[in-house]
């Protein structure tokens, strides 16, 4: 593990200066850093003060629009769609080796950015960013057509062909993993591609778009623009020349993007949105390990992960004993500077997510809630929140029903199955689910009954290149990760050739 052993010794209220240099704050376009057409720049904070860390270019429509037409003139001239399978798929395992060289770098700028513990970000974020982009490496020379039937008189194949330039949006919560989640299988086909940071976190995608020309990707073919969602966050959903767009955030931006693909050029559309996810803990589980899965499913990346498992439910055989334990979790859960060696909490991304977490507490203590740990700010500066423990939640509490995006764990009382699958699925999200339980029927049955994409059984976050993730109704539309991402940037082509003398006749 790696962990900065010599900072341990700092007290929490003590502000650690990153180990990294911000090197790169322009735009990434046609493989250049550039200022924004405007000149324009807006500063990134540092969730740890609200101190700022940089001035980044803003980037607009102009600025987009340059992109754009950076990133057709690779799709339709250059040599990426045109090299060998194979070449794309060395540039991508060459990258992936890049990354893993400029491992604590990157981890760092995303810490320093994010908020997020570095040894998240250094054993688990980065790595992970490794090995999605040498999964779609491994992908670009086995993605192939297929020779069908037809009527015994013809020739006929499918061509799977790039769809051409993809329109990227993504969120500040996992600005990395997001990233390769939509790089990875967009390059591995052959596409070219726009990207959208956050606003919040633009610093740790542009020194990895440095690394992927490094590596040899030739330019145009990733662009990367820093910027806003209406500005140019609503440029790439409404341009008439790419092809597709790929957003991760909340329901009512995914809503929106679906909005302007539509009004413009009805242009594909795939959307990973929010979430309110049950995590179930049946009357056999195992305590112990269902609070700990628990507290890891609502509390992990502080509470900011659109799968969160934010809706406790428990049966009530269990119940007293399991708020006891996931409140007396909640206690010693680490909160503190994100580098400092063994914190486990780190501030939430800005003050607006703050603002709304700490408004979203005051709530629940309103709406009758019992508050059994936290509530409040952590420290006096920075955007810091205690872990927060309510039980006694009912379902039509708002804390029961928002995705409040934070650490806060609300717990649930059911009384048995058919209840629990009732209450589960009675959500407009359908994005995951956790079941805990050592009864294999009850798991069996739970797994068919819930309505969302991921069922995690005994585990939680299990997340690996290979297994897709989506959501079921408003949580989203398609699936990233896995064999099933490939087909959101893939065209097939249906192409049927006369046979004079077919052989078989
Ligand atoms: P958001 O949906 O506003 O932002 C996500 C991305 O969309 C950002 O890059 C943003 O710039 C862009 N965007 C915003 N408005 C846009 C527009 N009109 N057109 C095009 N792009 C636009 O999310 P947020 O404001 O950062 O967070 C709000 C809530 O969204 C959170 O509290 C949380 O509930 C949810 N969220 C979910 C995820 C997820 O992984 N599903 C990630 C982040 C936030």
């Amino acid at each position: 593990a790696r962990r900065y052993s010599n900072l341990a010794s700092a007290s929490l209220e003590d502000t650690i200066t990153p180990p990294v240099k911000v090197e790169h704050t322009q735009l990434l376009i046609n493989g250049k850093f550039v200022d924004s057409a405007s000149g324009k720049t807006f500063p990134t904070l540092d969730p740890r003060t609200g101190e700022v860390i940089a001035q980044v270019a803003e980037g607009d429509v102009e600025d987009v629009n340059r992109a754009v037409v950076a990133a057709r003139k690779a799709f339709d001239q250059g040599p990426w769609p045109r090299m060998t399978a194979y070449e794309r798929s060395k540039i991508l395992f060459r990258f992936a080796d890049l990354i893993e060289k400029h491992n604590d770098e990157i981890a760092a700028l995303e810490t320093w950015d994010n908020g997020k513990p570095y040894e998240q970000s250094a054993n688990i974020e980065v790595p992970m960013l490794a090995r999605v982009f040498r999964y779609y490496a491994g992908w670009a020379d086995k993605i192939h057509g297929m020779t069908v039937p037809g009527d015994g008189s013809h020739h006929v194949q499918t061509l799977h062909e790039p769809i051409g330039v993809a329109g990227q949006i993504i969120p500040w919560n996992f600005p990395l993993l997001m990233l390769s989640w939509k790089l990875g299988p967009a390059l591995a086909c052959g596409n070219t591609v726009v990207l959208k940071t956050a606003e919040q976190t633009p610093l740790s995608a542009l020194l990895v778009g440095r690394l992927l020309h490094e590596a040899g990707l030739p330019e145009g073919v990733v662009n990367i623009v820093s910027g806003f969602g209406p500005t140019a966050g609503a440029a790439i959903a409404s341009h008439m020349d790419i092809d597709k767009v790929a957003f991760t955030g909340s329901t009512d931006v995914g809503k929106i993007i679906l909005e302007l693909a539509s009004k413009s050029n009805l242009k594909a559309v795939t959307l990973e949105l929010g979430g309110k996810s049950p995590f179930i803990v049946c009357e056999d589980a195992d305590v112990d390990q269902a609070v700990e899965m628990a507290h890891f499913a609502l509390f992990f990346n502080q509470g900011q992960c659109c799968c969160a498992g934010s809706r406790t439910f428990v049966h009530e055989r269990v119940y007293d004993e399991f708020v006891e334990k996931a409140k007396a979790r909640a206690i010693n859960r680490a909160v503190g500077d994100p580098f400092k060696s063994g914190i486990e909490q780190g501030p939430q991304v800005d003050s607006e997510q703050f603002e709304k977490i700490l408004k979203y507490i005051r709530h629940g203590v309103d709406s009758g809630a019992t508050l059994q740990a936290g509530g409040d700010r952590h420290g006096s500066k920075g955007y810091y929140i205690q872990p927060t423990v309510f039980s006694d939640v009912k379902d039509d509490m708002l804390i029961a029903k928002d995705e409040i995006f934070g650490p806060v764990q609300t717990i649930l009382k059911f009384k048995n199955l058919d209840e629990v699958i009732a209450r589960a699925n009675n959500s407009r999200y359908g994005l995951a689910a956790g079941v805990f339980t050592q009864n294999l029927d009850t798991a069996n049955r739970l797994m068919r009954a819930l309505r969302v994409g991921s069922v995690w059984i005994n585990c939680f976050d299990v997340f690996d290149a290979t297994i897709p993730f989506g959501g079921y109704k408003m949580s989203g539309i398609g699936r990233e990760k896995g064999i099933y991402s490939l087909n959101n940037y893939l065209q097939v082509k249906a192409v049927v050739t006369s046979i004079k003398n077919p052989a078989w006749l």
